[in-house]
């Protein structure tokens, strides 16, 4: 059971280079379960604008001095060495009333998530220190003069000031995509549960694998802190609207126009499909999925379901099968083994959760569940901040507001019929913006309907029916690749969404020049940029390679008898390589003309080198294009430039983008595309 013999102990913040607790002795804080005091917190007399300086003039600098692949690789490592670590935290995670299952999402989540990012980084960005956004944009006829959008990080600090309910999730999912982005990040926790978060900064700075500089945590309030920002800086906010309306609005932030992305209130939906009645697989997993919704870390989700929304045939079987379960739901002490839901954060949270549910009777009567009683399993009901489950029902949705607008953090939800898809989907708008809704429902056509018209209103929807009811990740679970946040009341701010939310912590730029600089700034190779045609590039290791260095081959005449050959032996006949009269009928073509992978094929023939040398491996090719008709009596050739090298961090290996441009007798590029391959660092290659 629970270790109450733990001495509480006095939360410190990580600033300046160091470990400093705040002037006094704290304010306490209490275990959620049992009332007794875990720790004490207090940032009072820090010096909140050195912190800030800190970071931009330690921590910044040196994360950018880091390749995008190098800054991933130390988070990977943070990643596996907590995810060993992390049993320490799913005991301090007690004291916050969330059961082991509840922490699942908070700890191996968060730190799955941080783990995630740092694969998706490698895998999907460059190893460099700018990103490139988009293709080239050519300005003048002779193509001397063109643009490429940049993206470099901001030189500021990231201040991430979270909620209570996620204290490492919360964390992490930010401070991953700042650190990837080259940007320090200051973290102020929830007070409420700041211990947790603490623990798990300590044990990152203990490793010494992120610079100085790179990640500070203040436990307490932020004090002057928000005066100081500047345009630079990012300020990132998850809570209630009210606090985040008031901290957007800081004079420094706006007088600085400084990002501020906003995660509040949101009265997220779940909408039953009309298809989807008693007796069919969607409904089982709507109940399923509400009730889970509901009793998870005891409804104090940012995602969980508020409003359930269901056909009006449907709703007297959806009351009834909801209470069945949620009657049904253990409440205890979050270590008890037979308990599925525990406590809310503190007994302050409780009443307001039991103010809310008052707010939401003017309009709502309940039909499950006792806000003022709870049947515990273990615990005690004075000091514990435990609440059953509370099911109301709205009589008239179409005309209520409260139940639109009230979020009651904890295990509530409203249960509201519609009759036809269209008010469904207007009820589920009456929430004015929401971080995510789901539907269930087997029939295409409904979920076409429904979906198009939340999306709008949402930042992530979820379809559930029987074919995904196995695989699917369910309605309240932000995935790092998916994006999370909502419009309107959701806060109208963007989380994760895999390397998007990398990019928010960028600086995106338009740079127009001479390609031969704008290659330059970029490290990519564009066309008009100098070259260099020294001698084969597959001869030269990454060592010795450069952007620019290209190949201009030989011409190779295209046959009758190659187009013949190569159709009878791809098996590839179609009428345009083998009908003069049926090619000469279709639009694009005057006569037969050759298959685009034969010319992608002689492209090969043509500048590949064929011993074996530093290029290892072909993986494929980007954005290939057919664009001219190539006829029999053609003359091909092919310019190859290499545009891109990403050395790999932990390989004798690096990834090669070649420019591969196919042109015909007439200088017409008849294909275009970039090739991949491997190329080693060194060559020959180290022996093994
Ligand atoms: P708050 O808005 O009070 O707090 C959120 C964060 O802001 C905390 O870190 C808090 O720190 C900080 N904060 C509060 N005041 C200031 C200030 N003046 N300057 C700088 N930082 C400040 O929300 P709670 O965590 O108390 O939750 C209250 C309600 O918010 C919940 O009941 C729920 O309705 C909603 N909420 C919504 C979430 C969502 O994602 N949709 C998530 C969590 C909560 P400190 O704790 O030290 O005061």
């Amino acid at each position: 059971m629970l270790d109450t013999a733990r001495e509480p102990r006095r939360l410190k913040s990580y600033v300046l280079g160091d470990w400093r607790a705040g002037e006094g002795a704290g304010k306490p804080l209490a275990h959620a379960a049992t009332g007794e005091t875990v720790a004490f917190i207090g940032s009072d007399g820090l010096d909140f604008k050195g912190a800030l300086d800190w970071g931009r003039e330690v921590g910044g600098p040196a994360l950018r001095k880091l390749t995008i692949h190098q800054r991933a690789l130390m988070l990977k490592e943070i990643g596996i060495r907590l995810m060993e670590m992390k049993d320490a935290f799913y005991d301090e995670n007690y004291a916050t009333g969330a059961t082991r299952k509840d922490g699942w999402i908070d700890i191996d989540g968060g730190i799955g998530t941080m783990l995630t990012f740092a694969s998706k980084a490698r895998r999907e960005l460059p190893n460099t220190r700018v990103l490139t956004d988009g293709a080239v944009e050519p300005l003048s006829r002779d193509g001397s003069f063109s643009a490429q959008h940049i993206l470099t990080p901001l030189q500021g600090v990231a201040i991430h000031i979270n909620a209570f309910n996620f204290p490492v999730w919360g964390m992490l999912e930010k401070i991953a995509p700042s650190l990837i982005a080259g940007v320090p990040c200051l973290v102020k926790p929830a007070s409420q549960t700041a211990y947790l978060t603490e623990l798990v900064v300590r044990r990152m700075l203990e490793m010494e694998i992120l610079p100085a500089g790179a990640l500070q945590l203040v436990c307490g309030g932020v004090g002057d802190m928000l005066d100081h920002v500047t345009g630079q800086d990012i300020v990132t906010f998850t809570g209630s609207a009210s606090t985040g309306q008031m901290l957007r609005s800081h004079p420094a932030v706006i007088a600085n126009s400084t990002r501020f992305t906003m995660e509040a209130d949101s009265l997220n939906a779940a909408i039953l499909g009309a298809d989807a009645g008693p007796g069919t697989p969607e409904f089982d997993l709507f109940v399923k999925e509400v009730v889970r919704e509901m009793t998870v870390k005891a409804g104090q989700k940012c995602t969980a379901i508020r409003r359930v929304l269901v056909p009006r045939e449907h709703e007297q079987a959806v009351i009834e099968a909801l209470s069945a379960r949620l009657g049904q739901t253990p409440v205890g002490l979050p270590d008890d083994e037979n308990v599925r839901m525990s406590a809310l954060a503190s007994l302050k949270d409780r009443d307001s959760v039991r103010d809310k549910i008052r707010a939401l009777q003017a309009e709502a009567e309940i039909v499950s569940g006792n806000p003022d009683e709870v049947n515990l399993v273990s615990g005690d009901a004075e000091t514990g901040a435990f609440l059953s489950p509370v099911l109301l029902r709205c009589d008239n949705p179409m005309g209520a507001t409260a139940v639109h607008e009230v979020e009651a953090f904890g295990p509530v939800a409203t249960v509201m019929a519609y009759g036809d898809a269209d008010e469904a989907v207007a009820l589920a708008r009456k929430g004015k913006g929401s971080l995510v809704s789901s539907l269930f429902t087997d029939e295409p056509a409904v979920a076409e309907e429904i979906i198009l018209g939340l999306a709008p209103w949402h930042g992530r929807v979820l379809i559930g029916n029987r074919a995904s009811a196995k695989s699917s990740t369910g309605h309240g679970s932000p995935l790092a690749p998916l994006v999370h946040g909502g419009p309107g009341r959701a806060g109208g701010g963007e989380e994760m969404g895999g390397m998007r939310g990398v990019k928010h912590f960028m600086q995106r730029t338009a740079v127009q020049g001479a390609p031969g600089l704008l290659s330059a700034v970029t490290g990519q190779w564009i066309d008009g940029a100098p070259v260099r045609s020294d001698r084969h590039p597959f001869r030269k290791s990454l060592a010795e390679l450069r952007i620019g260095d290209q190949i201009i081959t030989a011409a190779r005449e295209v046959t009758e008898e190659d187009v013949e050959h190569f159709a009878h032996f791809t098996g590839d006949t179609f009428y345009a390589h083998m009908d003069s009269e049926a090619a000469k009928a279709n639009p694009f073509f005057d006569d037969r003309v050759a298959h685009g992978y034969l010319i992608a094929s002689f492209a090969a023939g043509l500048f590949v080198d064929p011993a074996p040398g530093p290029v290892l491996a072909n993986y494929g090719v980007d954005n290939l294009r057919f664009l001219t008709p190539v006829y029999f009596g053609d003359s091909l050739k092919v310019r190859l430039t290499c545009k891109e090298i990403n050395p790999r961090e932990n390989a004798d290996h690096g990834e090669v983008r070649w420019d591969c441009r196919v042109t015909n007798q007439d200088d017409e590029v008849v294909a275009q595309y970039d090739v991949l391959t491997m190329v080693a660092k060194t060559w020959p290659l180290p022996a093994e």
